[in-house]
């Protein structure tokens, strides 16, 4: 069971974050069993994927449907579950029902939930609370949203993304599509129970090209105009690219724009702020995070907390667009900072214990290759041949959108 500690740091038992899988007999057919939880069909069986901390949640509702466990095993032992596929790092596969495989770089065998909940049953969520995180002065609206997941299947690992439903219908009186959304939270939730999933959400509004007219995003509108209680159809999770290694003693480099922060604040809550006794990290956390202006930074004090708890394992670089100039007296954008840090970052990231992450606006990627392949080429290296190598070796991660 999860549970704070004292000092409100969080505390775990291995058990927590473990799978278990049921093999029920007896299950009626209904909407109930279609939308929870996707179970495998085998000869009258059906094998549900069950979170530890959700045994007796699930145990009930069985019976509720007339269904008799005949079995209960650790997901690890299992070749079947359903929904839920256990990954190689950087995997990009999300189909749903994949087959078990090991995970190389853990120390147990880790299960990737992916695509619990789909579009035709997606998870009803509820919303918690959304908080302001652009301060005065700042540009646009970015807000913190708390979800509350507690009455399902619903969990997600850490880098992983979630599809919201906005309510409403487009022009041609059609329900909205899927936007896809990445997990602020680590699997624990930002309250330590399991039972949250927060997002960071800017709210698009730009003038039409066309007349001039402000326009407002419909998703990132509905979620960041939601009030606590309201209910949000979330689907998911999915996403295996921005998995973070289950190794403590990794080198993790983290580029991010804006609202790719979300999936940093996921791993440097698990690694800095949340006492997970399966999960203790030692190594080098290194943040770039650019905004357009100081108040745009998101996080900011709880950031600045780590670095100052932190210093040897966490070191946090800003790039601030229209406040600081570049050694060329121009914007200071991420990839300014990255040509700055090149020659350590390639020192870095040629140590197999080395995972970069970029994630934000899509556009970022051309100025961090600029910079690496600045510093790479001092040595006669090929940048581009080399991230290829990084890639296929599962340690250069890109999410941009
Ligand atoms: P829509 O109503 O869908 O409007 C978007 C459309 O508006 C665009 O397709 C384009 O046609 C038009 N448009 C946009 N800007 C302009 C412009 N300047 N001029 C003219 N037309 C324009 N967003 C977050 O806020 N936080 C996240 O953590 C996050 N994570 C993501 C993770 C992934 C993997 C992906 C793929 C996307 C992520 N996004 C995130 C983006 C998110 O999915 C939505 O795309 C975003 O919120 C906008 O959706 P919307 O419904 O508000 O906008």
């Amino acid at each position: 069971m999860y549970s704070p500690s004292i000092s409100g740091v969080a505390t775990s038992s291995i058990s927590g974050s473990r799978i278990f899988v049921y093999e029920v007999e007896g299950m009626r057919q209904s909407c109930e069993t279609d939308q929870t939880s996707n179970p495998i069909r085998r000869s009258g069986s059906v094998f549900i994927a069950v979170p530890y901390d959700r045994m007796n949640q699930e145990m009930r509702r069985i019976t509720r449907m007339g269904g008799k466990i005949v079995s209960i095993r650790p997901s690890n032992s299992a070749p079947e579950t359903h929904g839920t596929v256990a990954p190689e790092l950087g995997q990009q596969s999300q189909k749903s029902g994949e087959t078990t495989k090991p995970m190389t770089q853990a120390k147990e065998k880790i299960q990737v939930p992916v695509n619990l909940y789909k579009p035709a049953n997606p998870y009803i969520g509820k919303c918690i609370s959304t908080e302001e995180l652009v301060r005065e002065g700042g540009d646009g609206t970015v807000r913190h949203v708390k979800l509350d997941i507690s009455g399902g299947n619903l969990h997600y690992l850490e880098g992983q993304s979630i599809g919201i439903i906005p309510d409403g219908t487009d022009k041609n009186g059609k329900p909205h599509k899927i936007r896809l959304y990445s997990i602020a939270s680590t699997r624990h939730g930002d309250n330590l129970d399991d039972k949250t999933v927060s997002l960071c959400v800017r709210r698009l509004e730009y003038k039409s090209p066309e007349t001039g007219e402000q326009v407002f995003g419909v998703c990132s509108t509905f979620l960041t105009g939601l009030e606590p209680g309201a209910d949000v159809k979330i689907t998911g999770p999915v996403g295996k690219e921005m998995l973070l290694p289950d190794d403590e003693d990794a080198t993790i480099i983290m580029m991010a724009t804006g609202t790719g922060i979300a999936p940093f604040r996921a791993y440097l809550w698990r690694m800095f702020k949340e006492n997970n006794p399966e999960y203790k990290f030692k190594g080098l956390a290194w943040l770039f995070f650019g905004v357009a202006y100081t108040p745009n930074i998101l996080y900011k004090e709880e950031l600045e907390q780590l670095q100052a708890e932190f210093p040897d394992n966490f070191r946090l670089t800003y790039a601030i667009s229209r406040e600081q100039k570049n050694v060329d007296g121009g914007k200071m954008y991420i990839q300014s900072r990255i040509q700055e840090n090149a020659d350590e970052l390639w020192e870095l990231v040629q140590k197999p214990k080395t995972h970069t992450y970029i994630c934000g606006l899509k556009g970022m990627e051309g100025g961090i290759d600029e910079g690496m392949s600045a510093a790479s080429s001092k040595y006669d290296v090929d940048w581009t041949a080399y991230q290829k190598q990084l890639k296929k070796e599962h340690r250069w991660h890109v999410e941009t959108y």
